[in-house]
C-alpha cells in the first residue's frame, strides 16, 4: 500500500493581547488565538493529518502541551518534527488541502506567503499546498469571533 490518507481538525479560542500566527504567517489583527504553543490553527490541523495518515496519533500525543518544552513553541518546529516521523516511515506529501473558518481578519492576502512556509518545510511545490478559507456566516463561535478553526487532508506516497 503506497498511498495513505489523513486528515486533522483544530480549534483556537480568539483573544486580545495575543499574536495571531496562522499557516506560520503572523497576521496583524486585534486578537491572537490562544494556546500552549504559538497556537497556530493551521499547521495543527497539518500535523494531525500527518500524524493520521500513518495511524501515528495525534499533535498531543507526540507535543504535550503539559511539557514546558512545547510552552510559545512555534509551530513550523512541530511541523517539523511531525513530518520527520512520516519520513522515517518512507513517506513523502503528495498534497494538502485545508480550509481554515474564521471571520476575521481576512486572509487572503496572506495565504501565498502560508503556502510558501509550508510547502518549504515539507519539501514540495507550493501548488501542492492548498489553503481556502470560510466564514460561518456569523453562525456561532467562529461567527461571534470567538475561535477559529482549521480542517486539513493530507495525501502521502510511500
Ligand atoms: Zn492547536
Amino acid at each position: 500500500m503506497g498511498m495513505r490518507i489523513g486528515s486533522g481538525v483544530d480549534y483556537h479560542q480568539l483573544a486580545e493581547g495575543r499574536k495571531l500566527f496562522i499557516g506560520g504567517v503572523e497576521i496583524p489583527h486585534h486578537k491572537g488565538a490562544v494556546g500552549h504553543s504559538d497556537a497556530d490553527v493551521l499547521l495543527h490541523a497539518i500535523c494531525d493529518a500527518l500524524l493520521g495518515a500513518l495511524a501515528l496519533g495525534d499533535i498531543g500525543t507526540h507535543f504535550p502541551d503539559t511539557s514546558a518544552e512545547f510552552k510559545n513553541i512555534d509551530s513550523k518546529i512541530l511541523l517539523q518534527r511531525s513530518y520527520e516521523k512520516i519520513k522515517e516511515q518512507g513517506y513523502k506529501v503528495v498534497n494538502i488541502d485545508s480550509t481554515l473558518c474564521l471571520e476575521m481578519p481576512k486572509i487572503k492576502p496572506f495565504v501565498g506567503n502560508m503556502q510558501a512556509v509550508i510547502a518549504s518545510i515539507l519539501g514540495i511545490d507550493v501548488q501542492a499546498v492548498s489553503i481556502k478559507a470560510t466564514t460561518t456566516e456569523k453562525m456561532g463561535f467562529v461567527g461571534r469571533e470567538e475561535g477559529l478553526v482549521a480542517y486539513a487532508t493530507v495525501l502521502l506516497e510511500k
